[in-house]
């Protein structure tokens, strides 16, 4: 029988890939209906079926335990779950972690970030795709932006050390807006990252192929006004990243669609659920809730179902935009 002394202290997949990221949705819940991320009309999970904070944060210690450096918290809007604050704050303080971080959509951010900086938070991804209050209702279909600037404010007086927005990028939608938040981010010293929309869960307001803008359109708009010095920086996530010359900005692009980066990857999420998914694109998958359910407190047999998952971590995804959806959980539900 295994015992503890018989587990690695790194998590390493079948194509000698290691794992030392772990993306923990914390609730498949939002306060935005973003129009490439839900459906007007969702249905949420029960609260029994979602795991608790307690889980949450035994998930967390398990996976530090087996050398996981790095947790990103997400969703759903991770800052409308009920007392989240003492997951940042028991994370904040495990051992081994080097970084805890966080991707919010930033409409609670003007009372949450100085909180969250304090629980030892040092770098957060705010999404936003237009600066345009009438449009940001219309992707959002209910997000008011001068909240979540208000929110983007508030991070930057938090003393962050690092502040990354993320757009998704949208032909016809906001890619006139592309140069703009280039701008923004330049005169606030964040960095941006344009996202390729992943077919992730059925929704109904636009053909996902018609709207696709690769990242290679992106920067070369960007190119219009910016030089983009390739970089081999790297923040541990997918984004491939330049900087602009004598500004302390960073431009990244996350291109599922037309740059693979399943090779590298060193990453795997865990639902709201609890099911350590191990790839975002397949189905391969452990029942975590099932364990923490059946054996509660008991971390060897957590963690031995976590080293056994690297068995079946799949090679890459097979995103296909002209495809019918094949992957129908949302983006909110796995944790984007
Ligand atoms: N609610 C938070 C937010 O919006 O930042 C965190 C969760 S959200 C699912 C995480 C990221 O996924 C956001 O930047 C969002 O723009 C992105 N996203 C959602 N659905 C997507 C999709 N179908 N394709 C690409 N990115 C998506
Ligand atoms: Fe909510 Fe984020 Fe999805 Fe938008 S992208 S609906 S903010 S979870």
């Amino acid at each position: 029988m295994a015992n503890a002394s018989a587990l690695p202290d790194t998590l390493v997949d079948r194509f000698n890939r290691r794992v030392s990221y772990v993306r923990l949705s914390v609730t498949d819940r939002c306060d935005f209906r973003c129009v490439y991320c839900m459906s007007e009309d969702m249905t949420f999970l029960p609260r029994s079926e979602i795991l608790s904070l307690e889980e949450l944060a035994a998930v967390g210690q398990a996976f530090a335990e087996l050398g996981v450096d790095k947790i990103r918290i997400t969703g759903g809007e991770p800052l409308v779950r009920h007392n989240v604050m003492e997951l940042f704050q028991t994370l904040g303080a495990l051992d081994g972690l080097k970084e805890l971080t966080l991707t919010t959509n930033g409409s609670q951010l003007d009372r949450m970030a100085e909180p969250l900086r304090e629980a030892g938070v040092r770098r957060i991804n705010i999404s936003l795709d237009s600066l345009d209050a009438e449009r940001f209702r219309q992707i959002t279909r209910v997000g008011d932006l001068n909240k979540v600037l208000a929110g983007i404010d508030a991070a930057c007086e938090a003393g962050f050390e690092r502040i990354k927005i993320n757009t998704v990028a949208m032909k016809n939608r906001n890619d006139d807006e592309i140069l703009p938040l280039v701008d923004f981010v330049v005169d606030r010293g964040m960095d941006i990252s344009f996202i390729e929309e992943m077919p992730l869960g059925e929704i109904d307001d636009h053909d996902r192929a018609e709207v696709y803008m690769s990242s290679d359109e992106v920067a070369d708009l960007i190119r219009q006004r910016h030089e983009l010095v390739p970089t081999t920086e790297t923040t541990g996530g997918p984004s491939r990243y330049f900087r602009i010359p004598e500004t302390g900005t960073r431009v990244g692009f996350i291109s599922p669609h037309s740059h693979n980066f399943c090779e590298s990857c060193n990453r795997v999420r865990v639902t709201t659920e609890g099911r350590l998914l191990l790839c975002l694109g397949q189905e391969h998958s452990v029942d975590l809730r099932q364990i923490l359910r059946d054996k509660p407190g008991d971390m060897l047999a957590l963690k031995q179902a976590i080293v056994a998952s690297m068995d079946i971590k799949p090679r890459g995804h097979d995103f296909n935009l002209q495809a019918k959806p094949v992957i129908f959980r949302h983006m909110s539900v796995t944790g984007g």
